[in-house]
């Protein structure tokens, strides 16, 4: 029986940090002050309120948003953002942009198209989605209502480090798979939204940071719940919230405040990231799947030569305490996700184990 932590290079549901998963045990039974847990007290209650306000704080503190962009703390996924983003955003027989670089980009187009006009402003699936485009590749609509793009294609292993320029035309990013995991410049967006089970926290809450101004787009006859002016004017608290998922994001905010904030991450997972790349490049035994120029930080593709041994490197990666390195079940190979919380220790034992695996099978 294992009752060690092992290391988790799962994409989603993924790795939280010990200190926090500690910290939640530790309070779980009584709250500090409150005798209660956090999964027991009233979502209105003075207790709450300062949960609440502390996650908000810390958030705008680490990321550095501005003044006039609201903080929300929803449900649904991001894939219910998919929805919510034209929804609120795409007025009657106005156009949206987007930029497909994934199955997440694909899925957000489904679900837009289902509300008013898409552009595909630029797409790379006829190259399997190893990388985003080229900026001169994309091609804007004049009068779009917005661009939508995904900062990081968590299954093919992709990031856009250049944002393409929009101009007046509100910048829309899906980040669930990066957020968090560097500096992150609010003031080009319109929206940012992300499910939090990737690099935030516990599945169940979804943030979104909106530019004020864009509140005023929501249609009156939209649903209560679906509305994010109503969800803003309600502080997030228009019906009971994902208490205890705010809870977690209020602590590992605090974490990331604690390891030097988001300029300190950012350095510490390009090591991380660089450490995997040069053993990927080093061998020809392995095999990077995404383009070197937007390899992502967070999702590390790769595959074997001999295809027909990746089940083993999965299955003996596992036995040694390396968990999760299949890769998603739409593009198969191996993918090693080292998000935030994954220990600089965890990427040395999987080189470790890819250098003796090679030693065994080469
Ligand atoms: C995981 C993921 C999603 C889906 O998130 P849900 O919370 O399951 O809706 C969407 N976009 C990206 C980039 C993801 O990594």
């Amino acid at each position: 029986m294992v009752t060690h932590r092992i290391f988790n290079f799962s994409a989603g549901p993924a790795v939280l940090p010990e200190a926090v998963i500690k910290a939640a045990q530790h309070d779980l039974l009584a709250l500090p002050d409150v005798g209660m847990s956090v999964l027991e007290i009233s979502h209105r209650s003075t207790h709450f309120d300062a949960i609440l306000r502390d996650a908000e704080r810390t958030f705008r503190e680490i990321a550095n948003v501005p003044a006039d962009y609201r903080v929300l703390f929803l449900q649904g996924g991001a894939s219910l953002q998919f929805g919510m983003v034209p929804m609120n955003l795409l007025a009657g027989n106005d156009i949206a942009d987007y930029l497909v670089t994934g199955v997440w980009s694909q899925k957000a187009v489904k679900e837009a198209k289902k509300i008013g006009r898409v552009h595909i402003a630029a797409s790379t699936e006829a190259e399997e989605f190893a990388r985003v485009p080229r900026l001169d590749e994309v091609v804007l609509s004049p009068e779009a209502a917005y661009v939508h793009m995904t900062s990081n294609n968590t299954i093919y292993g992709t990031q856009w480090t250049d944002l393409p320029e929009t101009g007046t035309v509100p910048l829309v990013s899906d980040m669930s798979s990066d957020i968090v995991s560097r500096p992150i410049p609010v003031d080009r967006f319109g929206v940012i939204y992300a499910s939090a089970q990737k690099n935030l926290g516990p599945a169940g809450v979804t943030l979104v940071i909106i530019r004020e101004d864009l509140l005023a787009r929501s249609p009156v006859t939209l649903p209560s719940m679906l509305s994010y002016r109503l969800l803003a004017d309600n502080g997030s608290r228009q019906n009971t919230p994902p208490v205890f998922g705010i809870y977690m994001l209020r602590l590992v905010f605090e974490w990331l405040r604690i390891q030097g904030g988001l300029g300190a991450v950012a350095a510490c997972n390009a090591r991380k990231a660089s450490v995997l790349y040069e053993e990927l490049d080093r061998s020809e035994f392995y095999r990077s799947v995404a383009d070197p120029t937007c390899r992502s930080m967070m999702n590390v593709t790769f595959r074997l030569a001999k295809r027909d041994l990746e089940p083993r490197f999965v299955q003996e990666a596992a036995a040694a305490g390396l968990d999760g390195l299949r890769g998603h079940r739409t593009v198969g190979g191996l993918r090693a996700s080292i998000y935030n919380a994954m220990p600089e220790a965890g990427v040395m034992a999987l080189t470790e184990f890819m250098r003796d695996f090679e030693r065994s099978n080469g």
